[in-house]
């Protein structure tokens, strides 16, 4: 994704807030179980408090939904729990420290600090100020890996004299007096029950596939968003944010899908919901186009190149056509000499990644030679309309939604924080 890396004045929880202006928020409700009837869900907090909903969006970190500490009922589908074991859930922690004042260089606003010893590699590694953005003389040190691990069992004050230590270390040589703190504070993301962890990886035995599976609804009723459900940026505060856009427009379908089947009384199936027209629409402004080939996407912006997408052929049937003189109360199965020859055109689908259509405008300028290569060396195969339809649903609803978040990245921005 594009743009600075920078801190947010004030801390990020002005962002939050900014986005949450006007929403109603509960705090201290923790879920315990989550129940999916036929007509909606059921959340049930500490405290036997129990909340309905026509559909629910879960965001829990991907460490609670490792531990099992919500009950879903039924139990979440056998590929989802495999996503949720697979993918790794690991650990940062931080220092934050505030000083009387900026003892080190104010022009910097990070600086590292490396370990001999392998089992430290992660132990106060990295230093950020906050000095511009906080209103005070604020340093954050970073633990990560099994030294996070470590550093959740020692008391702080102990880790804060470790931290003061390095830092002497790096000063001390250049004669500067690093003062003690006036305020400190330590993070333990690993021991909280609310997150067990700081933000997901893929590990050995996982890959990115595992991101999308978490991402998955439950019967259109149950959504799940968070850094861990987004492959294109896992372990992100903007990945966190793009998934909740993401499944916004998804609970949206959902809902007028279910209001439309209301209406109509009579309920249809996940594979026969409204779709005339979608693919079409799609397609009316393609991502990429070149020869009889289009192209539609599911990136949120261009540079993810593995994103996949739909690839669309056009294609001209050439209808063979009696005679308008054959006599037409004779033989219907027209044994005559064909008069007239019409065509109608035709489309055939394909699903492929931003970067294999790449490849497929590069290898070849014809379109013969390219259907070849997509077919053979890329070894992708084309559907009809209805086959897409069964196979590339879910990608479809992936294309509208990544189309409206798009949209909404290019809105006129007026968001005050
Ligand atoms: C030390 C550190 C540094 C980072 N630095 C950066 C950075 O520089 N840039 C960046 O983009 N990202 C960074 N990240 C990652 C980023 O913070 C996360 O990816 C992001 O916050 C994840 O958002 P989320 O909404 O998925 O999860 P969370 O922010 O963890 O939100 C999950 C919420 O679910 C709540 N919850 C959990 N269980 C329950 C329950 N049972 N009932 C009710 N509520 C529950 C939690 O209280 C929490 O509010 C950093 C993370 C850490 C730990």
């Amino acid at each position: 994704m594009g743009g600075d890396h920078c801190f947010l004045a004030g801390g990020n929880s002005r962002l939050v807030q900014a986005l949450c202006d006007g929403v109603p928020v509960l705090y201290e409700k923790t879920v315990k179980r989550i129940e999916l009837g036929e007509d909606g869900v059921s959340i049930s907090v500490e405290g036997d408090q129990v909340f309905k909903a026509d559909m629910a969006l879960c965001t829990v970190p991907l460490g609670v939904l490792k531990s099992r500490s919500i009950v879903f009922e039924p139990e979440l589908p056998e590929r989802k729990l495999g996503a949720i074991q697979r993918l790794g859930f690991g650990l940062l922690n931080k220092v934050a420290m505030v000083f009387p004042y900026v003892f080190w260089d104010e022009e910097i606003d990070t600086f590292g600090c490396l370990n001999k010893e392998r089992s430290k590699r992660g132990e106060f590694f990295l230093f950020y100020s906050y000095h511009t953005v906080s209103g005070g003389a604020v340093l954050i040190a970073l633990v990560a890996g099994e030294a996070a691990l470590e550093f959740e069992k020692v008391d702080p004050a102990v880790a804060l004299h470790k931290v003061l230590g390095i830092l002497k270390g790096i000063y001390g040589p250049k004669g500067v007096t690093v003062p003690d703190p006036i305020q400190s504070s330590c993070t333990r993301w690993g021991s909280d029950p609310l997150c067990l962890g700081s933000y997901s990886h893929i590990r050995v035995g996982s890959s990115g596939a595992d991101y999308d599976i978490l991402a998955e609804s439950v019967n259109d009723r149950l959504f799940f968003a968070g850094e861990a459900t987004n492959s294109a940026y896992p372990a992100t505060m903007h990945g966190a944010l793009l998934s909740g856009l993401r499944e916004a427009s998804k609970i949206l379908r959902a809902s007028e899908g279910r209001v439309n089947s209301d209406q109509k009384k009579y309920a249809l199936q996940k594979s026969l919901q409204p779709r005339n027209g979608v693919l079409e629409d799609l397609f009316m402004e393609p991502d990429l186009e070149f020869g009889r080939f289009s192209f539609v996407f599911s990136y949120i912006t261009p540079d993810e190149q593995q994103t996949a997408g739909l690839a669309r052929i056009t294609l001209e049937k050439r209808l063979l056509l009696p005679s308008k003189n054959h006599n037409k109360k004779g033989d219907q199965k027209c044994q005559g000499p064909v008069a007239e020859v019409d065509q109608e055109v035709f489309h055939l689908y394909a699903i492929v990644s931003q970067e294999q259509a790449n490849q497929l405008l590069m290898a070849r300028d014809d379109d013969k030679g390219r259907v070849a290569f997509l077919c053979k060396d890329l070894g992708v195969k084309l559907m009809g309309y209805d086959s897409t339809w069964e196979v590339g649903s879910s990608l479809i609803s992936s294309i509208l939604n990544a189309r409206k978040a798009r949209r909404w990245f290019q809105r006129p921005k007026n968001l005050k924080i």
